[in-house]
């Protein structure tokens, strides 16, 4: 090879690889609002009003599953006119590009205190029902009194039939392209966005 030749692929291999890194990491603006946290809170807060109608009288745990589910649990919780205790777990399914799911791990269920509890179980969004599936399979063998589910978001995909597992208590119902914001991540990043924002089209 001589050196023209090899500089000229020196370059191209930092130009393909640049560009590759730029189509693989997304920003902010590959994505477009789409429920406000004005919205989020109204509904937050009528779901916890028909849940602490459903439990009237007793005591609530709810568990968490980490890490998206950090908001909506700790703003229901807020809102619950029942008493609550908090238990997490953590699942990880989404894998290295982040916006397509891979294997699903979970940790944190030998340290769960829901034997003979009501239980809430929380999740941040309901695609295939796997997530949900396999969590609610795990619980029900440490015996709570009673197991429900919460999303707050819910995706539209299929055939309902077809669903893993429901949710008890859907917060909204969206279509089937990816989301992020108030706890949901891309690469672990937007969490911290207060209200829910999905990917633009052709993106
Ligand atoms: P399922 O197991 O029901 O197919 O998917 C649920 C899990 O996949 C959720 O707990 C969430 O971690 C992840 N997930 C599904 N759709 C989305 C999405 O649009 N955005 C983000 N950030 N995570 C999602
Ligand atoms: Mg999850």
């Amino acid at each position: 090879m001589n050196r023209r030749v090899f500089l000229a692929s020196l370059f191209l291999l930092h130009t393909t690889s640049y560009c590759m890194e730029g189509k693989s990491d997304l920003t902010l603006a590959d994505f477009t609002p789409l429920i406000s946290k004005e919205e989020i809170q109204s509904a937050i807060i009528r779901t916890a009003d028909d849940i602490s109608q459903d439990y009237k009288g007793k005591s609530l745990t709810l568990v968490m599953i980490m890490k998206g589910a950090i908001h909506v649990t700790s703003d229901l919780m807020r809102h619950l006119k029942v008493p609550s205790t908090l238990e997490y777990v953590q699942t990880s399914s989404y894998g290295q590009n982040g916006t397509e799911p891979g294997k699903l791990t979970l940790f944190g269920l030998e340290r769960l205190d829901i034997k003979g509890k009501d239980v809430l179980l929380i999740d941040d969004i309901l695609d295939t029902g796997e997530t949900l599936s396999q969590v609610t399979h795990e619980l029900f063998k440490q015996n709570p009194a009673s197991l429900k589910t919460l999303v707050l978001l819910k995706k539209s995909k299929g055939d309902p039939l077809n669903l893993k597992r429901y949710a008890d208590y859907p917060i909204f119902t969206i279509g089937n392209a990816f989301v992020i914001g108030y706890g949901l991540d891309y690469k672990e990043q937007f969490r911290e966005l207060p209200d829910i924002w999905v990917k633009k089209l052709n993106n």
